[in-house]
């Protein structure tokens, strides 16, 4: 398949390195409340990416960190008055009950920054011994970024008017810094009073690791010096990605990630949303409004990642549409191929330009408007032809993690039903007049009798 790099500004075709196994890293969730629908904007494209690789036969290993070590964490931990350790495992938790909602597949490994002190450790040992990082008094380790020329590459900082000559001086010790200025950043932070319980000994003094480490280190450790993609929301190209390249890159030296994948924020009612906004939608938020998960990925799949989606809750009514049309075509496929299997089921047959859509810079709004469109062409197959294209539908949606739902039995109540029978009584014996009048009725009450040859059903009138 083919996806932009956000490196290179191209679009460049996914292979694995080593031939076998395409092993990907995604900056995982910070752990210090529940993760957004606009975080899950980024881990539900990340899947998507996935199933897709591996619907095309290519095997993955998908990496994805837990961050339980930052200023926010300890802050909120505090004021929790729980342990830091008690704190971060419960917001976890929750996290991997929404992914499971959501229908994300498990990473393959889920390191911990609090797990990989020692690696992190190691890491800024190996960056002073080789003259890209420096202690200060205070007993803080920071990355000397005019040690490494190729510092700015990804976020294309020559682009933006930055004058890296005139900030290397400047030193950032927050954990988020701010998005313009370019500084030496901190490795290792000397413990404070507001650290609390939270630090480590290291070789400086006690303190714990600044943010942007944890990735490089956890990277190495499972991917080692060189793998085939990371990603992560568009947020964290500059400084996180930035950083964690010229840590990587100078202590290990390696050529760190082939291909760099990147998912642009999701809008609320047209404006930005953060979690320091305050203006954040959870899955527990939309599921108390009475909507599913599934009608949430939907909405999240429906724009493409390149693109800014606007969410808003008419989308999400808009999703359980689509997922019920969706639902009675895969129904009315099932019931045409009777008791016929597909013989050949490897391919897609109608559903081609889905899967196309995908494999093309991975465009889930173009894939399911292949479904819809395939559903079309399919509607006139019988047997094997429609076995096979069914089962060409189903992959597709497994690419895309959708799962539709079952068909819900209606209950016709037993006044309606009588009227309904009297009515068709009435018309078998075309008494015409009658009929009518009956048809009227139920329309009244709310019911739609559609007439067969033999018999007739009875829908509920949504008009
Ligand atoms: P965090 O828990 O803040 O570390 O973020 C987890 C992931 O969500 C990161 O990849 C972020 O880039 C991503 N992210 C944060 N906000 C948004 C948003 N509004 N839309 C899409 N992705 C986001
Ligand atoms: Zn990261």
């Amino acid at each position: 398949m083919r996806l932009f790099d956000t490196l290179t500004r191209t679009e460049r075709e996914l292979r694995p390195i080593d031939g076998q196994t395409f092993r990907f890293y995604c900056c995982g969730p910070t752990v210090y409340g529940p993760a957004h629908i606009g975080n899950f904007r980024t881990f539900v494209l990340q899947d998507v990416l996935r199933r897709t690789l591996e619907t095309g036969g290519t095997r993955t290993l998908h990496v994805r960190n837990i961050t339980d070590v930052d200023d926010k964490t300890i802050r909120d931990s505090q004021k929790a008055g729980q342990s830091l350790t008690d704190f971060t495992a419960a917001w976890t938790a929750k996290f991997h009950t929404d992914c499971e909602k959501l229908g994300l597949l498990a990473p393959h490994i889920e390191p911990s920054a609090v797990e990989h002190i020692p690696q992190q450790i190691a890491m800024i040992e190996a960056l002073i011994a080789k003259g890209h990082a420096y202690a200060s008094d205070d007993g803080s380790v920071y990355f000397k970024i005019s040690s490494f020329p190729g510092y700015g590459k990804l976020s294309h900082l020559d682009e933006r008017e930055l004058d890296l000559g005139k900030t290397q001086n400047a030193r950032a010790n927050a954990d988020e810094y701010e998005k313009d200025s370019v500084s030496d950043f901190v490795l290792w932070k000397s413990r404070r009073p507001e650290d609390g319980e939270n630090f480590w000994p290291s070789p400086w003094g006690d303190g714990r690791p600044g943010w942007h480490l944890e990735c490089s280190a956890m990277i190495q450790e499972y991917l080692g010096d060189t793998f085939d993609l990371h990603s992560g929301g568009v947020d964290l190209v500059f400084p996180h990605h930035e950083n964690e390249i010229a840590q990587s890159a100078c202590a290990c030296g390696g050529h760190f990630a082939e291909h760099w994948f990147h998912i642009t924020h999701l809008l609320v009612d047209g404006g930005k949303m953060s979690k320091s906004l305050g203006n954040l939608y959870t899955l527990a938020d939309l599921e108390a409004r009475g909507f599913t998960p599934m009608e949430v990925r939907y909405v999240l799949i429906g724009g493409h990642y390149r693109k800014q989606l606007n969410f808003t809750l008419e989308s999400l009514s808009a999703a359980r549409e689509a997922l019920a049309k969706l639902a009675k075509g895969a129904r009315q496929l099932a019931s045409n191929m009777g008791t016929d299997t597909a013989l050949d089921s490897v391919g897609f047959g109608p559903f081609q330009a889905a899967w196309d859509s995908l494999n093309n810079d991975l465009n889930t709004p173009a894939a399911l408007g292949g479904l819809f469109t395939g559903l079309r062409t399919a509607a006139s197959l019988t047997g094997k032809d429609a076995a096979a294209a069914l089962a060409g539908f189903n992959r597709i949606l497994r690419a895309l993690g959708l799962t539709l739902p079952e068909e819900t039995e209606v209950e016709i109540p037993e006044e309606i039903r009588a009227l309904a029978e009297t009515r068709w009584q009435a018309r078998l014996a075309k008494n015409w007049a009658e009929s009518d009048t009956l048809r009227a009725q139920l329309a009244n009450q709310g019911w739609l009798m559609k007439d067969g040859k033999e018999d007739y059903t009875l829908e509920p009138n949504k008009e």
